[in-house]
């Protein structure tokens, strides 16, 4: 699996699966069945209910825990010193690990000043509780606020990016201050399979337009993490490491016009 190198030292594979909506028995024998197909990186949050779950299909999965790169996410109603830390330990107790790979505020607060959230993630990494910290759902801006009220290097962006949204001054901004954007919703959750331009380029590589749209983010440097719960999907959306886009086609898919933003919750800023 290639991975990519973080601020932190530590290493992220660049695919993921994401778990958002994946519950009970169903989380378990996905997680379980990913790792098995060679996914080695688990994006869960604490909002997404289904930490047990998911630290259960890692076991089951018989997978060393330093092979395996789990991220979480505090909730954006828990970024106060005492809150983070005591939402950091539920989820390792939920997930029944002693450390995350990676942890992230899950979305920002204007009513909670970031370098308060950023000491707990400070001294959670003292603790060796965390490796790598980073932050989701950061306009530039506020990426810029975040790198100057942190005094441990923040490591990731997670933000919704696929082909229908291609934020090309966020990433370019993430890049500038050595922070790894990690794109979710990648498949725009299914809206992009009847493209077009990506069905022409599928035909010329001989993919499908999920895979292609992958391929694309992860030629652009990013980290994908799409969500699949049946064997084919979560199979499927591995085999994207052994063919390779051209720089054509990789512009086609840069010019889609289509601009389609799927996350937008009332309770966020933006
Ligand atoms: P997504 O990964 O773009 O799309 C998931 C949907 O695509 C599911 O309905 C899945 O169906 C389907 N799918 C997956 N692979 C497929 C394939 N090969 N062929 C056909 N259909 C396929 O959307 P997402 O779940 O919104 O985003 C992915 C992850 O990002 C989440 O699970 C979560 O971990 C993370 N996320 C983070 C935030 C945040 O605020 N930080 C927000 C949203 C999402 P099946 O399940 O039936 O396979």
């Amino acid at each position: 699996m290639q991975s990519i190198k973080l601020k932190s030292g530590f290493e992220m594979p660049a695919l993921g699966l994401g778990t958002w909506q994946l519950k009970g028995d169903k989380c378990r024998e996905a997680v379980k069945k990913a790792i098995e197909l060679g996914y080695r990186h688990i994006d869960t949050a604490w909002i997404y209910d289904n930490q047990e779950e998911v630290g259960k299909g890692i076991k089951e999965a018989k997978i060393k825990r330093e092979n395996i790169f789990v991220t979480s996410k505090v909730w954006t109603e828990n970024l106060r010193y005492e809150d983070v830390l005591r939402q950091c330990q539920e989820t390792l107790e939920q997930l029944d690990m002693d450390y995350l790979d990676l942890y992230l505020i899950h979305w920002p607060n204007k009513d909670v000043n970031l370098s308060e959230t950023f000491r707990a993630f400070k001294k959670l990494v003292q603790e060796g509780k965390v490796k790598s910290i980073g932050i989701s759902n950061f306009n530039a801006a506020r990426v810029k606020e975040a790198k100057e009220k942190s005094e441990i290097p923040i490591s990731v962006n997670q933000v919704e990016y696929h082909a229908y949204l291609n934020q090309e001054n966020l990433l370019k901004t993430c890049k500038e201050n050595g922070i790894v954007v990690t794109a979710y919703s990648p498949l725009a959750r299914g809206e992009l399979f009847d493209d077009p331009i990506l069905i022409k380029i599928s035909n010329e590589v001989d993919r499908k337009p999920g895979q292609v749209a992958l391929r694309w983010l992860i030629q652009k440097g990013l980290v994908a993490i799409p969500k699949a719960s049946s064997e084919k999907h979560i199979k499927e959306n591995k085999e994207i490491f052994d063919f390779e886009l051209s720089s054509r086609q990789m512009n086609d898919i840069n010019n889609i016009q289509v601009r389609k933003r799927l996350v937008n919750p009332g309770f966020s800023e933006f």
